[in-house]
């Protein structure tokens, strides 16, 4: 079974994240998009609506499952059983960055393959941190969230 993490902090997730699940479906037998949770870093929405979220939108996507997780996201994988780390790459800064954690990951873990999609063009600039701003100051950003997400259900 080719399973594959997607970790990340999903603070909410947006159209980049979900097209970047859907365009790595074909990859892998099983995605787990699991959202690293931290304790004293807690994020702005809370872990339930994260994962509701997530989960929302991929409820006809029976390969994709969520969860989330503390500590290290390779501890994680092992723990899960899943040889892949899925990412997505937007800009050369985000190649920098996560150069350096998938080469560190495969130092500390063999086993594991740290696979990279690029974004699609148009998602370049989506990211959770301006998404949470726009909602922040009351703004609309549904077009930046998946189709059929409503933020506003649920309290942060
Ligand atoms: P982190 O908190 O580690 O930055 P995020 O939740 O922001 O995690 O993102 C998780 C993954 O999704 C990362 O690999 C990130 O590069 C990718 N990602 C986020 N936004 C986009 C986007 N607009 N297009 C493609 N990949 C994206």
């Amino acid at each position: 079974m080719k399973r594959a993490v997607f970790p990340g902090s999903f603070d909410p997730i947006t159209i980049g994240h979900e097209s970047i699940i859907k365009r790595a479906l074909p990859l892998f037998d099983e995605i787990i998009i699991a959202v690293g949770y931290n304790v004293n870093k807690k994020g702005y929405f809370s872990l339930e609506n994260r994962k509701n979220w997530i989960a929302s939108v991929f409820e006809d996507e029976p390969a994709v499952k969520v969860d989330h997780f503390e500590g290290l996201t390779i501890e994680y994988c092992k723990r899960m059983e899943a040889k892949y780390l899925l990412r997505g790459l937007r800009t050369a800064a985000d190649f920098e960055y996560e150069r350096a954690i998938a080469q560190v990951n495969k130092a500390m873990h063999e086993g594991i393959e740290t696979v990279f999609l690029l974004t699609m063009p148009e998602h370049t600039p989506v990211k959770s941190t301006i998404v949470r701003d726009i909602i922040r100051n009351g703004g609309d950003a549904s077009k930046f969230l998946p189709k059929g997400m409503n933020i506003h259900d649920q309290k942060g």
